[in-house]
């Protein structure tokens, strides 16, 4: 019955009858793990088994990669239409608001990076959330102006910042859409109301977090029913999400931002028991999405593009590609820890000035250019020429011409977020991160949809050493984000569209999946799928249960602390030649899907 009702909905709102009867008589395949969500249509199971095997996706006009196959299949249907990368986004982010509602959706905020296939322009559009234009720097800081705990600041109404996800849905729909807007809804509000089926990922983080969730009764009627945590392939409605989706269906996204939607999520936030926040309907009447200059860096011969501040993704992937440049790095291989040492320590490099230089650049000056100069980063790059781990990595001093002194920033994150990565039949290339930060978000929930917790991305201490920070708190301030959604490019024109979650690793992920495909002549799937190795701070991060394993004593024994830890990234890529080729993180539910 299970796969009865998914036939149902996905051919009810997405595939026609014919697939619905397949789909009907669809069992769980061999080479479907226990991760994934029972498959619903044969082009789903060939995609998961492709996954599974290591071997990437292919098509030959258009491609779809996303962390969910319900919302793969939404954004697939609009791309087999003609729709186009922008249209089948929004299809897909709908329904991921539904089906993973835990990484992303309407209450969140999101990064978005368009080559347009007949100008041969990059945009990237910042669609991140704002502080309300009532908080002030000390929004993290408690009486004693002691940094808040994590979780204390997260939960409840004072992380929640203006949400950007809605606004940019219709930007890029009015940029973009070919598809009629009221249409890319009808699949979530499909599946919103006749259910979906709860993947298992969904599940377990409920399951994890149901404490949290618990604590607000709206957030805990719909995924603690009961009092018990809704369970795997149970099948789930969300009627309020539907009805919210019909407004923003007819009276377009701006409907959001006024009248009884804004008015509902200011009166969650403001009266969040024990920990209310200071949003109002001015924030919403102001919040805009802005067009950033893309940020491009160098690395071989390759330009990778991608968000500029606030995020400091770009900048920061720039910066560690750009000092490896000066490194073999296809000679060395990946099972060399001499490969490893020089990624780790150019990373460490380049988050030491993460830390003191990246924010939202239209509150603090900040030297975007100097920190990509490629004069710079070989500078940098001669720390990489020793042996053994940097004993210690500080900040420095790129090209500026504005003299400011910051101190070093104190923003913790922990992961959540979506990537989403399409190719559409014209040759557009969209690459898009999309969140609500943590798992859940602030655990807030109205109309159907998480309230995010971004604000928490600003550094909670307003001072370091008495210099001030420059991602801390202020009025309408974007708090500085990892989110690297990328395209490369090669003689001008797009050879890859990748991204991750990841919280601050998502840097890591990102860089290490384009080395292992440009260097270390991985395909795609093998390129997301092997084991990570991230340093950001100083200790090496290495992937359980990978032969990335055996890179800890050698690691240790150049000078690195080094810890074997599950690294949860949900990389989504795309290559881009005769033929696309799609990869899906085998971490995640996720896959890719193209004709
Ligand atoms: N909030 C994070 C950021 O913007 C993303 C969180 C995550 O990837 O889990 O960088």
């Amino acid at each position: 019955m299970k796969h009865f009702w998914i036939g149902l909905a996905l051919g009810g709102a997405l595939a026609g009858a014919a697939v619905a009867q397949q789909a009907a008589d669809t069992v769980q395949p061999e080479g479907a793990t226990a991760t994934t969500v029972a498959p619903a249509s044969p082009e789903i199971a060939a995609a998961l088994a492709a996954k599974d095997e290591g071997r990437p996706v292919e098509a030959d006009h258009w491609m779809i990669a996303a962390a969910n196959p319900l919302a793969v299949e939404a954004g697939a249907k609009v791309l087999r239409a003609g729709g186009s990368a922008a249209d089948a986004m929004i299809a897909a982010q709908l329904v991921l608001g539904l089906v993973e509602p835990q990484s992303s959706g309407l209450g969140g905020g999101a990064f978005l990076v368009w080559y347009d296939a007949a100008t041969g322009q990059m945009t990237t559009l910042d669609a991140r959330e704002t502080a309300p234009l009532e908080a002030t720097p000390q929004l993290f800081l408690d009486a004693e102006g002691q940094p808040l705990q994590f979780f204390d600041a997260v939960v409840g109404g004072r992380s929640v910042g203006t949400p950007g996800t809605p606004a940019l849905l219709g930007a890029a729909h009015a940029r973009w859409g070919k598809a009629a807007w009221g249409d890319l809804f009808a699949p979530a509000i499909t599946l919103a109301e006749e259910g979906f089926e709860v993947s298992p990922r969904l599940a377990e983080s409920v399951a994890g977090d149901a404490e949290r969730l618990g604590r607000f009764e709206t957030t805990a009627s719909y995924f603690l029913p009961g009092g018990a945590p809704i369970q795997a392939g149970q099948v789930l409605t969300n009627r309020p999400y539907a009805e919210t989706l019909r407004l923003l269906a007819e009276q377009g996204a701006d409907a959001f931002y006024a009248g009884d939607v804004a008015r509902d999520i200011v009166q969650a936030v403001r009266g969040a028991e024990g920990n209310p926040g200071v949003l109002s309907e001015l924030d919403f009447a102001t919040y805009a999405v802005k067009e950033r200059p893309p940020v491009c860096a160098d690395y071989r011969s390759y330009e990778v593009c991608g968000m500029g501040p606030p995020s400091s993704g770009a900048l920061t992937l720039g910066q560690i590609l750009g000092m490896l440049e000066h490194s073999e790095l296809n000679a060395l291989g990946p099972k060399e820890p001499e490969a490893w040492r020089r990624i780790g320590d150019a990373s460490r490099l380049a988050f030491a000035d993460r830390g003191r230089y990246m924010a939202d650049s239209d509150y603090v000056p900040m030297p975007t250019e100097g920190l990509i100069d490629p004069a710079y980063l070989a500078e940098r790059a001669k720390l990489l020429e020793g042996d053994d781990a940097l004993p210690e990595v500080a900040p420095g001093t790129p090209e500026w011409d504005h003299a400011e002194l910051w101190g070093d920033d104190q923003a913790i994150e922990f992961p959540s977020t979506s990537h989403i990565t399409i190719v559409d039949g014209e040759g557009n290339v969209l690459s898009m991160t999309t969140t609500i930060e943590n798992a859940f978000g602030s655990r807030l929930m109205v109309r159907g949809f998480l309230l995010n917790n971004e604000l928490t991305d600003f550094s909670f201490a307003t001072h370091d050493e008495g210099l001030p920070v420059a991602n801390r708190v202020e009025p309408g301030k974007r708090p500085r984000s990892s989110m690297a959604p990328t395209i490369v490019m090669r003689d001008e024109r797009p050879v890859l569209a990748i991204g991750s979650p990841g919280g601050s690793r998502i840097i890591g992920y990102v860089a290490q999946a384009i080395i292992a495909w440009a260097d270390w002549g991985m395909n795609v799937q093998q390129a997301v799928a092997m084991g990570h190795a991230v340093n950001r701070f100083g200790t090496f991060d290495l992937e359980a249960g990978t032969p990335l394993e055996d890179m800890l004593e050698p690691l240790e024994a150049m000078g690195y602390q080094a810890k074997v830890q599950e690294l949860n990234s949900g990389l989504h890529a795309i290559e881009i030649g005769q033929v696309l080729k799609g990869g899906a993180d085998p971490r995640r539910e996720g896959i890719a899907l193209g004709e």
